[in-house]
């Protein structure tokens, strides 16, 4: 990358070229530098933190419902991939191997774990042996490794940051209980935490994880009409159980397989909240998860400062004891109008001006950074009219994407109308499906779009097949995606 790109002067407009606005938006707000090892980032302080308090909450979410949390190793020997067939076939052309260590060959290489199912699977064969001890709810927070070809901050990298919970379970209604209790943690997750409308549903055999039985995924519409796969909840059947042993003895005393689950969301969910909310002017952050939710910016004639600025403080003060996130920037060397621009580039969902008329009228006024609407409140409820704006902030965000979501979503019955609608906007296409592979390929092949998922509510239950004409089996949902 070069120093030029590092330091974005201007944002190239979304509608000129969403993928440069994309880029030229991370790197200027400081979410992210590229590193020098392909396909890796680095996530810059601001990217951390918006980490963090999608963990924290997520974290909060999983304990609620059971789990608990631990820690597996990195490198997972190469004979534990080739227990499970459909596993290791996915997953070998993005495995990176440690042959050597030590300054020595090793006896046995060792895969950088790209997802943990098989040295989980291992642990769990040693760990369980009846009923008693089931079910077994962990999750892990971990980095792994992808060595995906194509490769874009947040949304694809070679390593990324994520959560795997893994579950095991005595049989497969309680198990199926599991994946779709946490596909529904994710839709809460992502609406009211991200402010992201999704579409959940089952995927098509072809598109379902490496060994999964079933795989269910949240769906978000990118800006430029593409998709983004937020989420996915697994029930694995007894595959895994079968390839690594996890046996337990029931209660009329006879050996069972048991039935296990996982699920997983990763530093992708921050791409698809830069990309769903962003605009010309920069980041558009979720007030849940912006690391600033709020910045007091004192205005008004310099000589007013030694009045305003202790006023600001106190409000500062208060603001922050009550748990809001927020700075205040009383930087002289700086224009108010400068720091209006750069904390709307940074996304920071309420802005607080305040000057000399304003402690006259014993009020400060709230700006929206969604709607750029200007509200003044009185001083003495500044911490209840903060939050409220942050909460109007999150709706008006959710609002937004659900109607550009519907508005560029078609219920479509051909093929061609499909490519016709393709070529004049973006979007998603919602068409029947006879359950033949052909014809799910047949619709990548001549339209780029794939099949996101299988949604339990679609708007509407499809009659026939988009591509053969025949009885369709399934309503999918169709698009172009990341
Ligand atoms: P999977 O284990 O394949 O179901 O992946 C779990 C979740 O991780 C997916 O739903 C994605 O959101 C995310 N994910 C998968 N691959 C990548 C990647 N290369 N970079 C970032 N996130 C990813």
């Amino acid at each position: 990358m070069s120093k030029d790109k590092q330091f974005v002067k201007e944002i190239t407009p979304q509608q000129e070229d969403f993928s440069r606005w994309y880029i030229d938006v991370i790197s200027k707000a400081e979410l992210m530098s590229y590193s020098p090892v392909r396909g890796c980032v680095v996530l810059r302080p601001d990217g951390y933190e918006i980490w963090e308090n999608i963990q924290r909450e997520l974290d909060r979410k999983f304990k609620e419902t059971g789990h608990r949390n631990a820690y597996f190793p990195l490198f997972i020997p190469e004979s534990f991939f080739q227990k499970e067939k459909e596993h290791v076939e996915g997953f070998n052309p993005e495995l990176p191997w440690v042959t050597e260590a030590g300054g020595e060959k090793l006896e046995e290489r060792l895969a950088i774990r790209p997802t943990s199912e098989t040295m989980i699977g291992h642990m769990y064969s040693n760990w369980i042996n009846s009923y008693r001890d089931l079910p077994v709810l962990i999750n892990q927070w971990a980095n792994v490794v992808r060595w995906e070809k194509r490769t874009l901050p947040f949304l694809r990298t070679t390593e990324f940051l994520w959560q795997e919970g893994h579950t095991a379970h005595e049989d497969e209604a309680d198990a199926r209980k599991e994946t779709m209790q946490m596909l529904e943690v994710y839709r809460d997750f992502a609406e009211n935490f991200l402010a992201i409308p999704v579409i959940m549903g089952q995927k098509t055999p072809s598109e379902k994880f490496a060994g999964a039985v079933d795989t269910y995924s949240i769906e978000a519409m990118m800006k430029d009409g593409k998709a983004v796969q937020a989420g996915t909840s697994h029930y694995l059947g007894t595959n895994f159980a079968q390839a690594f042993d996890i046996k337990y003895l029931d209660r009329d005393n006879t050996q069972q397989y048991v039935h296990t689950t996982s699920w997983g969301v990763s530093t992708r969910l921050i791409g698809a909240l830069i990309m769903v909310h962003g605009d010309d002017r920069g980041l558009v952050l979720p007030p849940k998860v912006a690391p600033l939710q709020a910045v007091v910016i004192p205005i008004g004639p310099p000589k007013t400062r030694d009045q305003v600025v202790p006023r600001a403080e106190q409000m500062f003060y208060e603001l922050k004891k009550a748990g809001i996130r927020v700075k205040l920037d009383d930087n002289p060397d700086q224009s108010p109008g400068w720091k209006f621009n750069e904390y709307e580039m940074r996304g920071v969902p309420v802005r607080i001006e305040f000057g000399p008329r304003d402690m006259e009228n014993g009020q400060a006024v709230l700006v929206s950074r969604v709607t750029g609407e200007k509200r003044p409140v009185r001083l003495d409820a500044i911490v209840d009219e903060v939050r409220r704006m942050l909460d109007e902030v999150h709706q008006a965000m959710y609002d937004n994407a659900k109607a550009f979501m519907d508005s560029h979503f078609k219920s479509i019955d051909t093929i061609d109308d499909m490519k016709s609608f393709l070529d004049a906007q973006r979007g998603f296409v919602l068409a029947g499906w006879c359950g033949s592979d052909a014809c799910e390929r047949q619709v990548k092949e001549e339209t780029g779009a794939t099949s996101r998922n299988m949604p339990f509510e679609p708007e509407e239950r499809k009659t026939v097949c988009l591509v053969c004409g025949s009885k369709a089996e399934h309503t999918v949902v169709y698009g172009k995606s990341y």
